[in-house]
């Protein structure tokens, strides 16, 4: 015989009942076969939710008990003609009329009881299981019903009863050896205690049903169809790159749904175990996949990590105190009051010094838990021998599990890394002692991110994923887009990278999309999107909390520059092209530094110098290394080097300059970049990242503009007054011709000081042949003595710029 068992979602409605069917009338062509099966999906849910409001005299339980009512009708409606459906509606409305007089009852006296409970919500399996035997009846599938509390016998600890082996398996063997039907149903989770309460397993209980069935009358295998093709690395509603596990051991299985995993009630592979019936997990909806098969054999090779589970609404609960040491009977104390007023422990953590015991619980006991033990402990307490207990809430355990873990080294070590790389504060650790998992207890809010890096670390090493969040979309950020777009196939083929955008903002509108924007697309996605709004992108960009999040910023902004530390706080990866934070006041740089080391998100700002050119992270690797910068001279303004190379006596200045912006070779204000301030911030940054203490007022900027152009306030003002003073520029222009030099606007940081301006440079000289937008960094090092170390080329303009960020988040990527 085989015991299949069909859950919730695979019995919801009449549609998937039919797949139930077919699954069923096929595998009985072979064998005899016990189907037991759950609630109509949601069900069970419903009548606790009705009985619940019920006993809080809430008039709503009616309407409830009316959504009940209905699904179960219209399933019968859609299942059976309309010839036979008279006699199955009676019969479930009788039902339903009963179990309106308890919670009538439990309305009346305006409280329940577990006993009620668990009599109101065995309905769900009742019912579901008298449909569906009577649907297989119609088909001529050979079908009797069996109540599941005729064949388990249980304690009365109601909602979660202990299964009374002797007597049940006696019954079901008995039951199932006269048996000759070719089917029996039985509904799951149900079961009576030997006073004849009606009695429940606990949620999710209809597995451990089939499990004891299967037991009992020494199935040949167990069959669990689901809403999944088997047990995965991770739950795949959590973790999208989850992969089927094919085979795995029956205590590995058992580890796994301990710690979480749904798919197998963690009962349920105790009773087959012990006779090593196999189970198969299998899909009711993709009958064809091979599904898990859960064993005793394991195969020599197998892998180390099996899987990742964890558990929510988890709370931590600690003692501590100089009592404990050397005081024996604390743990048996605290153990046996836990136990004794039935809260099971999730995880135990003991520190070797035993100063505290720390152990895991479900979240719904914790003020239980509190009072029993702190009741218990009321002397010790009382004496400040023992401090009052410590409640921690809103936690998860999250458990990597694997049978072959004992014999492999450092997987704790990566695991912990991994989480801390993504800033997931871990608060408790527990290892078993079958070394067959380990597990942390952490913030339930980092569930996601830990569950997919972890996943990314010990099942995708290959394939990493960055998560973008882009501000600004103008010239360099739609550049950016291009790019990313054109580059996603090679980054995932050649470099193994999954590089999505989930939220991109512009000035007026943002958009964020869990799964990834459509690179091609986002200009229309972006007009669909809502209003911008630059708190609630940071807010969106936290609670989504996903691993390898870079924030991208390409304005030119100086709140968004303000904005950079509650990202690197929360563990976001920063790039910019702003240069607005780095050159800001000394002590914000370093606090933005300090930052991103701390919570372990790079702050990269290559295009801060050079746009593209890799100035910034030549120079890093020299500091890394051990030189020492002296001496720095540059050309750092693509834009006035453009201006410069393009001005004469046939062009007037204000021509040149509006040609400058127009072909995206300016800040959005150009008069940063005339002013000299663009080139004041480059040389501050250079000499900051070079190791040196400098403010921008330590500057000395010796600017060409004429005071009036310097105090305009706008772009038209601005322009205005270059015109006016043509004259000037021309006779700057002049004087440098005439003595056959080029006009040049250098830095230089020497002995700790910087000076920018305007030079003339004559022939010969390094600076002399920089064409169009070039840029040039000249460092002099303890290396570079005498030779200085340059770098040069196209310092400016969107393209550069886009591919300097870009080279940023792949920079972030191999971190
Ligand atoms: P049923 O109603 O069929 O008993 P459950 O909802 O109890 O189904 O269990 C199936 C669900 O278990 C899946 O839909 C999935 O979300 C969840 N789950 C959690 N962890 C895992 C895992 N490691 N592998 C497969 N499913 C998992
Ligand atoms: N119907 C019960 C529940 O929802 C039992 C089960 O489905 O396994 O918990
Ligand atoms: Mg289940």
């Amino acid at each position: 015989m085989k015991v299949l068992k069909f859950g919730g979602t695979s019995v919801a409605n009449a549609k998937n009942i039919n797949l139930v069917k077919q699954i069923v009338s096929e595998s009985a062509k072979e064998k005899k076969l016990v189907v037991v099966v759950s609630a109509l999906g949601g069900i069970t849910d419903l009548l606790l939710t009705a009985l619940n409001q019920a006993s809080n005299k809430d008039y709503g339980y009616e309407n409830t008990l009316s959504k009940i009512e209905k699904r179960h009708l219209d399933t019968i409606k859609s299942l059976f003609p309309i010839t036979k459906q008279s006699t199955i509606l009676s019969w479930v409305k009788g039902e339903l009329n009963d179990l309106e007089t308890l919670l009538e009852g439990a309305f009346l006296i305006g409280e329940t009881t577990s006993r009620l409970s668990d009599k109101v919500v065995s309905y769900g399996e009742l019912l579901s299981s008298y449909i569906i035997s009577e649907y297989f009846k119609s088909k001529k599938l050979g079908t009797i019903l069996k109540s599941g509390r005729e064949l388990i016998t249980t304690d009365a600890n109601f909602a979660k009863a202990n299964v009374d082996f002797k007597a049940t398996d006696k019954t079901c063997k008995e039951f199932f050896r006269s048996n000759d039907s070719t089917v029996v149903v039985v509904p799951g989770f149900v079961a009576s205690s030997v006073e004849g309460d009606h009695t429940t397993l606990g949620r999710g209980g209809s597995d451990y049903t089939a499990a004891i069935i299967a037991a009992a009358i020494d199935a040949e295998e167990l069959q669990i169809w689901t809403d999944v093709s088997g047990m995965f690395t991770a739950n795949p509603k959590i973790v999208k790159q989850a992969k089927c596990v094919s085979q795995i051991s029956y205590e590995e299985a058992m580890e796994l749904s301990h710690f979480g995993a749904k798919v197998l009630y963690p009962p349920t592979v105790q009773p087959v175990l012990a006779k090593e019936i196999p189970i198969r997990i299998k899909n009711t909806f993709e009958p064809q996949d091979e599904g898990t098969l859960i064993t005793k054999k394991l195969d020599v090779n197998d892998k180390t990590v099996k899987g990742i589970s964890h558990v929510g609404n988890t709370a931590l609960i600690s003692l501590e105190g100089p009592s404990m040491i050397g005081i024996p009977g604390v743990s048996k104390r605290f153990f046996e009051t836990l136990s004794s007023k039935n809260i099971s422990v999730v995880l135990i953590t003991q520190a070797s010094s035993e100063h505290s015991i720390c152990v895991g619980i479900d979240q719904s006991e914790a003020k239980r838990a509190e009072n029993a033990l702190n009741q218990a402990f009321e002397y010790e307490i009382l004496t400040k021998r023992l401090k009052p207990v410590i409640i921690e809430k809103d936690l998860a355990i999250i458990a990597l599990v694997g049978e072959n873990m004992k014999s492999h080294q450092g997987l704790s070590g990566k695991m912990f890394s991994t989480l801390g790389k993504n800033n997931v504060n871990i608060r408790a650790i527990a290892q078993g002692a079958s070394e067959r998992n380990i597990s942390a207890v952490i913030d339930e809010n980092d569930v996601k991110k830990a569950l997919n890096s972890l996943h990314e670390a010990f099942f995708e090493s290959i394939t990493k994923q960055l998560n973008l969040y882009i501000m600004g979309v103008g010239n360099v950020g739609s550049k950016l887009m291009d790019q990313l777009n054109k580059q996603k196939s090679y980054l995932k083929n050649e470099m193994q990278l999954n590089v999505r955008v989930i939220g991109i903002s512009n000035s007026r509108k943002m958009v964020f999309r869990e799964g990834g924007i459509n690179t091609k697309k986002w200009e229309e996605e972006l007009e669909k999107g809502q209003k911008a709004d630059l708190k609630k992108f940071l807010r969106n960009v936290q609670q989504l909390n996903y691993r390898n999040s870079i924030f991208v910023d390409n304005t030119a902004s100086e709140e968004i520059a303000f904005s950079y530390n509650d990202y690197l706080k929360s563990s976001i990866s920063v790039v910019t092209c702003n240069k607005i934070a780095c050159s800001s006041a000394y002590s914000n740089y370093t606090e933005l530094k300090q930052s991103s080391k701390k919570y372990n998100s790079p702050f990269l700002f290559e295009t801060n110098v050079g746009a593209g050119l890799p100035i910034l992270d030549t120079l890093r690797h020299l500091i890394t290394s051990g030189d020492r910068v002296h001496k720095i001279q540059a050309v750092l303004s693509g834009s006035l080097n453009f201006v410069f190379n393009n001005f004469n006596s046939e062009i007037t200045f204000e021509e040149i300059v509006k040609q400058a912006q127009e072909e995206g070779y300016t800040e959005p204000d150009p008069k940063i970049d005339l002013s000299g301030v663009d080139v004041m911030r480059k040389i501050l940054i250079l000499a900051r990242e070079s190791g040196y203490e400098l403010n921008i007022d330590d500057i000395k900027n010796d600017s060409f503009l004429p005071q009036e152009a310097l105090e305009t306030n706008n772009n038209t003002d601005f322009f205005n007054s270059l015109k006016k003073h043509e004259e000037h520029f021309q006779s700057i222009y002049k004087k440098a011709n005439e003595k056959n030099c080029k006009l040049k606007y250098v830095a230089r940081f020497e002995n700790g000081k910087a000076i920018v301006g305007l030079q003339e440079i004559p022939v010969g000289h390094d600076f002399y042949n920089l064409e169009g937008s070039d840029n040039i960094v000249l460092f002099f090092t303890d290396r570079y003595r005498n030779q200085p170390l340059i770098i040069k080329g196209a310092g400016a303009g969107a393209d550069v710029t886009a591919s300097g960020i870009f080279a940023d988040i792949i920079r972030i990527a191999n971190y």
